[in-house]
């Protein structure tokens, strides 16, 4: 008689735990290239309804692809720039994410100034596809002025320019008031980011302003030689500066999430990676 409450007790402990497991916390994905606007993002939602995700949210980009932000041309970069706005404004689940050229000068901070005004809280640089140098000094003028406006700054980390991790760094030090994401967390170089705790032992030296996100680099890592060392870099930089992103239609949200879940991280630390960390980051509210 005695062994039946507590079976019972832990018959519920089972169910509780299995529908916990059922119920995955929901994912805000910060790295979605939208190439055809309205379109691409009914495709992107379908798809992760298709594949039972919880999305609660996106941080979208009209840019990659077919479509480059080059310099030269600041006025079909502003309307772009409308577009995807627009689309945040219909959309509560978008983020919108902008982007200008670090070389065309003032038109880029005006431009930045612009959309910052209009709700954007992302601007997205490329030093690669887009073909600009990270140490010019236009791109150190335009970050500090995206720290000025409470912009954050999600720039290429794939390390497929020579020095790109070095480059960021020495960025991120010198606009220290700005918060950067590295997208890609510098790709098969992600080694060089465990310099961060040691650099937090220079005097004056915080780096809280740096973040990751793991898009692209994870599907290489769920169950690769060098997991553990990518997951002691995360956990070196600090999991509550990490965001899960996928960079979609490269890459789709659930083939990343089925890499993501393989990886040998505790159930809160993927829920950081997958919202919370981006929750507090942008402010956003629980779908
Ligand atoms: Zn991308």
């Amino acid at each position: 008689m005695r062994s039946l409450p507590l079976l019972c007790l832990s018959l519920l402990l089972c169910l509780s735990t299995a529908s916990a497991r059922e119920a995955a916390p929901p994912v805000f994905d910060v790295h979605v290239h939208l190439r055809d606007g309205e379109t691409s993002l009914q495709a992107f939602e379908a798809d992760a309804r298709a594949a039972g995700i919880e999305l609660a949210g996106l941080g979208a980009m009209w840019f990659g692809g077919p479509h480059q932000a080059l310099a030269g041309d600041p006025a079909d970069i502003r309307s772009r720039n409308d577009g995807v706005i627009a689309l945040a404004a219909r959309h509560p689940e978008v983020v919108p994410i902008g982007t200008v050229h670090p070389y065309d000068g003032q038109a880029a901070l005006d431009e930045l100034e612009r959309i910052a005004a209009r709700g954007v809280k992302v601007l997205k640089l490329h030093a690669h596809t887009q073909r600009f140098d990270v140490a010019d000094p236009r791109v150190l003028a335009l970050v500090r002025k995206a720290g000025e406006l409470g912009v954050a700054v999600l720039m290429d980390n794939a390390n497929i320019v020579a020095g790109d991790s070095e480059n960021l760094f020495n960025l991120a030090l010198r606009a220290q008031d700005t918060t950067f994401i590295f997208a890609h967390t510098g790709g098969l170089n992600f080694r060089f980011w465990n310099i961060l705790p040691l650099a937090r032992t220079a005097d004056g030296i915080d780096m809280g302003n740096v973040y990751f996100d793991i898009s692209a680099t994870l599907l290489l890592m769920a169950d690769s030689p060098i997991e553990d060392e990518f997951l002691w870099t995360l956990r070196n930089v600090g999991i509550d500066h990490v965001i899960l992103g996928s960079d979609h239609p490269q890459i789709s949200l659930a083939m990343t999430l089925e890499a993501f879940d393989r990886l040998d991280l505790s159930d809160e630390e993927k829920a950081a990676i997958r919202f919370g960390n981006a929750r507090r980051l942008f402010g956003l509210d629980s779908p």
